[in-house]
């Protein structure tokens, strides 16, 4: 199995971090999870658009050019002969002797691997519960930072009480999940957060913008209240691992339990048929 390591393609057991890079003392770098279907990547124009969105907001400069980057990438996947599974891409702030002040000289570390799997078929099927709790992250959850302590502990949260993912919100605004987007219907309309600093503006969320589009589903991108997520006739989530899955419960600060509702499959419906288009 090979990964991707600054620009070279090595074997996974000969890759190593430096001990002074910034990811590891200040989850200084970002992120991105690309799936892969077919043989070919999904969204990716869209994945790299969020990627380089993200390296400028924390004033990060790629170190090479985007296109050998993506070449690399293409190049990993081909080598790992990965049909159906995902691509992660990472890239630090670079290599440098602790300090909170970062110098703008260092150069960023690329590291990427790939995972072999298909998307949760059981739980696109049947669902999943969420459990509610309050939203503790930063400010600035737009960025898709490697620095993810929120979304870690919040996800062990849910884990632990019995759910699988966790529903977040500020106060009694919903935001997101610990790693997905939220939705949910009310009478025919889908709502789900607008793109600020209080979400990150899932590339899925953004496929199913336009798949509801398609479907002449109205949608209003607005925050809702978790009265409102208690009273909803509807609720999924959405990410690049999950696609669309179903939530049938939500239990912790708000309770309430959803039945899959002809919203959800009809998008479910779309998603699976225009991925292999
Ligand atoms: N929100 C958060 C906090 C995430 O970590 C993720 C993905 O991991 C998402 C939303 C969904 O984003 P995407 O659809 O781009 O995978």
């Amino acid at each position: 199995e090979y990964v991707l390591m600054k620009n070279h393609i090595i074997n996974r057991d000969e890759a190593y971090i430096n001990f002074d890079d910034r990811g590891y003392y200040f989850g200084d770098g970002i992120y991105e999870v690309i799936r892969i279907y077919n043989g070919s990547p999904f969204l990716w124009e869209e994945h790299f658009d969020r990627f380089l969105r993200s390296a400028e907001e924390l004033d990060i400069v790629l170190p090479q050019s985007l296109n050998k980057i993506k070449q690399n990438i293409l190049t990993l996947i081909t080598k790992n002969n990965v049909i159906n599974g995902t691509v992660y891409l990472q890239m630090t702030r670079g290599e440098q002797e602790r300090n909170h002040l970062y110098n703008r000289d260092i150069t960023p570390v690329i590291t990427a691997f790939t995972k072999e799997g298909g998307v949760p078929v059981h739980q696109q099927k049947h669902g999943i519960s969420l459990w509610s709790l309050e939203d503790i992250r930063w400010l600035r959850c737009d960025i898709k930072t490697i620095n993810l302590l929120g979304n870690v502990m919040s996800k062990r949260k849910a884990e632990d009480m019995g759910s699988q993912e966790a529903l977040l919100h500020r106060g009694h605004i919903v935001t997101e999940g610990s790693s997905s987007n939220v939705f949910i219907v009310k009478n025919g309309t889908l709502y789900t957060h607008p793109a600020n600093h209080y979400i990150l503006n899932g590339i899925t969320r953004l496929y199913v913008e336009q798949l509801a589009d398609n479907e002449h589903i109205p949608l209003q991108k607005e925050a809702f209240t978790t009265e409102d997520a208690q009273q909803a006739d509807e609720m999924f989530v959405t990410s690049t691992s999950l696609e669309i899955v179903p939530v049938t419960k939500v239990q912790g600060t708000i309770r309430s339990d959803f039945p899959i509702g002809p919203v959800t499959r009809k998008l479910q419906h779309a998603f699976e048929k225009s991925k292999t288009m």
